[in-house]
């Protein structure tokens, strides 16, 4: 019951809080920015942010924090008066009194675990979903999954605008009480290693080999990542994601006269499969890759040949991000290459790039690719690849 009354809380602010707080910003004395544009590029300071982070404690709290005393030499209640709040409630970490730094920008990494704290203070069962974890990685994990920062900034030294700020803090407010997991992140790694990295990708519908890739790929311990068609056996799909590889959308129909049709063909087709995939995995997939490609030509044939650019730019709105390849292991041109041939295919082409998105198929007749397996794994791992799976935080490889 407290829980739900205090979402219902969240939720009135969070209403008012979308509409109000261009409002509240533009506002304050110590902090006028007088356009909507401005806020868009304004990098936001500690000491300016702390008077939000207290508001979001007091609404998570449903409580009025007490004015405190200001130990803090460098701080003086003019420009900052929230910041030393902030630091005796324990949502920003200083190293010592003085130290704080109230004018240094806010980067997204201290945002992230600024808000994690937070929430961690008033809901116990996030704080114990990410008890074993060290706080920056749960914070970052905990914002990601549930949407509130994107992977490719939430963990980075990137200075956070006023209007980002403002959203995000809009988008933690409408996440309580339930913080429902949006994205998969069991993928994310702030340690990403160094060097050069592979991604194994499977294209299309499963098929009697995808469970034998997935015992190939735990053998090798490589997580790689499936381009899902259709509608499959659903214990594979949902072993893909146990087994910590990406399960990412390709389409329902993989029928370009269909799904090229027009952008609404599209979207309506990629929606069934999604709908298809979350129903199975708890949370909706964020990867996707053009059947074709995001630069075919057939698709001119049925809807123009704008449309694909107009699908590439439709993606982020549709909460997508498109992955193509940069290395084909060419299962798919129609000629029967052997086993070796494909491994060749992969291997003789990586030419020494930094990262290297492989095309493959899990179809019935790819048996060469999968046969193909071990010695593409041994050989890329020889040529000094690490294989991971593609996730948020990979810098998309995109024809266009
Ligand atoms: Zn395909």
């Amino acid at each position: 019951m407290k829980k739900f009354v205090k979402g219902l809380l969240a939720a009135v602010l969070a209403a008012g809080m979308l509409s109000q707080n261009v409002f509240a910003f533009t506002n304050d004395e110590w902090l006028s920015i007088s356009t909507f544009e401005d806020r868009k590029t304004y990098n936001v300071d500690r000491g300016e942010v702390s008077k939000y982070l207290v508001g979001l404690y007091e609404n998570f709290g449903g409580l009025q924090v007490e004015i405190t005393q200001n130990d803090f030499h460098d701080i003086t209640n003019e420009t900052h008066p929230y910041a030393m709040q902030a630091y005796y409630l324990g949502i920003v970490k200083a190293y010592g009194l003085g130290e704080f730094a109230p004018q240094a920008a806010m980067t997204y990494d201290e945002f992230s675990c600024d808000i994690y704290r937070i929430v961690t203070k008033f809901y116990p069962e996030i704080a114990a979903e990410y008890a074993e974890k060290e706080e920056k990685q749960a914070a970052k994990e905990f914002v990601v999954s549930r949407g509130l920062i994107p992977a490719g900034k939430a963990a980075g030294k990137g200075k956070v605008t006023l209007g980002d700020a403002a959203e995000i803090l809009d988008r933690t407010r409408s996440a309580a009480p339930a913080f429902e997991v949006k994205y998969n992140t069991s993928g994310l790694d702030i340690n990403i290693p160094e060097g050069p990295k592979a991604y194994l990708t499977f294209d299309d519908n499963c098929s009697n080999l995808t469970p034998l890739i997935l015992d190939t790929l735990r053998d090798y311990d490589v997580k790689a990542t499936f381009f899902v068609a259709g509608f499959g056996d659903e214990n594979v799909i949902r072993r893909m994601a146990d087994e910590g590889h990406t399960v990412a959308v390709h389409t329902y129909t993989h029928d370009y006269s269909q799904i090229y049709r027009s952008s609404e063909a599209f979207w309506a087709d990629i929606k069934i499969e999604s709908d298809y995939l979350t129903g199975i995995l708890g949370y909706t997939p964020t990867l996707l890759r053009f059947p074709g490609g995001s630069n075919n030509t057939v698709s001119r044939r049925y809807g123009g040949a704008g449309l694909m650019s107009r699908l590439r730019s439709e993606c982020a709105d549709h909460g997508y991000i498109y992955f193509d390849w940069n290395n084909d292991s060419g299962d798919a041109n129609g000629k029967k290459y052997s086993p070796s041939e494909i491994a060749g295919n992969v291997l003789y082409s990586t030419k020494g790039k930094e990262t290297v998105v492989i095309l493959m198929h899990q179809t019935a007749p790819k048996v060469s690719t999968y046969n193909a397996l071990p010695q593409i794994i041994k050989g890329l791992r020889d040529q000094g690849y690490t294989l991971l799976p593609l996730t948020e935080a990979t810098p998309p490889v995109q024809f266009n």
